[in-house]
């Protein structure tokens, strides 16, 4: 439906969309919608949809679509967003800016709160650290990965259904996992600053093994916090030398960051 109403304009004829069930069949009347909700609506829409709902883009948890659906309506930075959203191949800043206000209102409608990063502090701090991780919006980087895999999903095709992609999925949020097969790159940084990531634990006893280790479920290396030193997760020793340049980079990476 969405699809319909996003390219109703471009077809030259009175347009229905078939729905329902076998035995309850319903027309829409796919081009009287369309110009009730308007032309910049209907624009938005497909947009709204890549970024929100549709199955082969990675989504918010728990985060339902008819909110924004409703503020779409009535929001001209909305509309424009999503407008925008996947004429090109990249995410402009200053699109970027957008989607980062939208996703702040889909968290928390009232904030005055624009950067995603900033209300994720806010959150956790107003609840005092009790907060599911899909309580809070995503990290920015985060966020950013995902507008590229919303971005792909829009230009990959011309009526958006034909190849899945058109272009390296490496560079447009995906990565190819282990088995070669594509997965979901949800971020390019790390979670956290390496001095966390060094004091992060897990209390196995016998043995690492998912679904147990934390460590293991959350695709981490065992460090020299963990109860047992002996496991199969413990990351390699690095050369110091070879290493230590890297490792260093790294640290001015986070820095900046
Ligand atoms: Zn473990
Ligand atoms: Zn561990």
């Amino acid at each position: 439906m969405v699809l319909c109403l996003g390219m109703c304009h471009k077809i030259p004829s009175h347009l229905f969309q078939k729905c329902g069930t076998k035995n309850r069949t319903r027309f829409l009347d796919i081009t009287t919608l369309s110009r009730t909700l308007g032309g910049s609506v209907c624009d938005s829409l497909i947009g709204m949809h890549a970024f929100y709902s549709c199955d082969t883009v990675s989504a918010f948890a728990g985060r339902g679509k008819m909110t924004t659906l409703k503020q779409v309506k009535m929001d001209k930075t909305y509309q424009d967003a999503f407008h925008e959203l996947g004429r090109s191949w990249e995410v402009s800043p200053e699109l970027f800016e957008k989607l980062q206000e939208i996703t702040c209102h889909m968290y928390l409608p009232s904030t005055h709160t624009t950067e995603v990063n900033k209300l994720r502090y806010e959150l956790f701090c107003a609840r005092r650290g009790e907060v599911e991780s899909s309580q809070l919006p995503p990290c920015e980087d985060c966020l950013f990965m995902h507008a590229l895999r919303a971005t792909t999903r829009l230009r990959s095709g011309e009526v958006w259904q034909s190849q899945p992609f058109v272009a390296n999925p490496t560079d447009c949020g995906w990565m190819t996992d282990e088995d070669g097969k594509l997965a979901v790159n949800w971020m390019r940084g790390s979670p956290a600053p390496d001095a966390v990531m060094q004091l992060l634990s897990c209390k196995c006893v016998r043995s690492c093994e998912l679904p147990k280790c934390t460590c293991l479920s959350n695709g981490l290396k065992c460090t020299d916090m963990c109860r047992l030193q002996t496991c199969q997760n413990k990351a390699i020793e690095e050369e110091p030398v070879a290493q230590q340049s890297d490792s260093e980079s790294d640290v001015d990476d986070i820095e900046e960051d």
